[in-house]
């Protein structure tokens, strides 16, 4: 595996790969790898010959509140985890690489960014998501490129920008990994402390126990998000948002008469996370 700093060798490598016909698969990452990055990875791998992965703690991304200084990072492990997945490259640029002097241009989505983590966080996260994410497609110029729905809105946004721009590259959102106690993956539950991480278990439990009333048979939005709602207040947690939206645009839902996302955010001990569950609908009343 190549360890690449810069836009020039990245490109290097991508046109060797092509000059062989080979095709790209891309994988961005803040780093910090867990088993959900993995699963990313092995996905890249199975349908690509050159695979890159992106390790860039992208700092237009984070609030002045935010994580940025403390956010996890072992650049030596990481790189040891990805060439064991068979990574080819791992693109690993600094900031002044990405944001050379004079970087002034932004993408903005409108509309999906409004909601859920962009009205939580800020305008600034989706706005910093959109140009990174843009510019690692103008970079790497991937055939594939795979996102976690762990970060739903995320894909929601990037599928967005790829079809507005018409960039000529497939995105493939990969399930979310949990641990054993159904505590989604991330880089940053290595903030939670013993009693904390207990109590994160309750935010899937939360969106479980929604998904079963919906299973019911249950169409009422705000009766789905009250079952979810008593879970997250028993355990003492108070989100952020617990929303359910449609899945296809994020749009409000008062019945859940389509897909729609049922999407949680909280701070729990030290970590501020998010879950989702999407509520799918049968084809018959699909159809109706
Ligand atoms: P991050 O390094 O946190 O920016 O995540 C990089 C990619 O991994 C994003 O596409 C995330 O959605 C994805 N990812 C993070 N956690 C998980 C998880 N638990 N399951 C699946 N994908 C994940």
């Amino acid at each position: 595996m190549n360890i690449v700093r810069t836009v020039a060798e990245m490109r290097a490598g991508v046109a060797r790969a092509r000059r062989q016909g080979g095709t790209v698969g891309l994988v961005p990452t803040m780093g910090a790898f867990h088993e959900g990055h993995l699963s990313l990875m092995r996905a890249a791998r199975e349908s690509n010959d050159l695979v890159v992965v992106s390790l860039f703690v992208n700092p237009t991304q984070f609030g002045p509140s935010e994580d940025l200084a403390s956010y996890p990072r072992d650049e030596a492990r990481d790189a040891a985890i990805a060439e064991q997945q068979g990574v080819d490259i791992l693109f690993a640029p600094d900031a002044a690489e990405v944001y050379p002097d004079g970087f002034s241009t932004g993408i903005h989505v409108k509309g999906i960014t409004e909601v859920l983590d962009g009205a939580s966080r800020g305008a600034f996260h989706f706005d910093g998501v959109a140009t990174v994410v843009t510019k690692l497609f103008g970079i790497v110029t991937p055939d594939d490129a795979y996102f976690g729905q762990k970060d739903a809105q995320q894909v929601l946004v990037v599928r967005r920008v790829v079809r507005d721009l018409n960039l000529a590259v497939r995105i493939r959102a990969c399930p979310i990994v949990r641990e054993p106690d159904g505590l989604a993956m991330s880089s940053r539950n290595v903030y939670l402390d013993a009693d904390a991480r207990r109590q994160a278990a309750a935010l899937n439990r939360a969106l479980d126990a929604a998904a079963s009333v919906h299973e019911a048979g249950e169409r009422d939005a705000a009766t789905i998000v009250a079952a979810a709602a008593r879970v997250l207040s028993h355990a003492g947690i108070r989100p952020d948002y617990l929303e359910l939206r449609s899945a296809e645009d994020l749009s409000p839902l008062e019945r859940v008469d389509r897909d729609a996302l049922l999407a949680v955010a909280a701070r729990v001990g030290a970590a501020r996370l998010i879950d989702n569950h999407v509520l799918t609908i049968t084809a018959e009343e699909g159809e109706s």
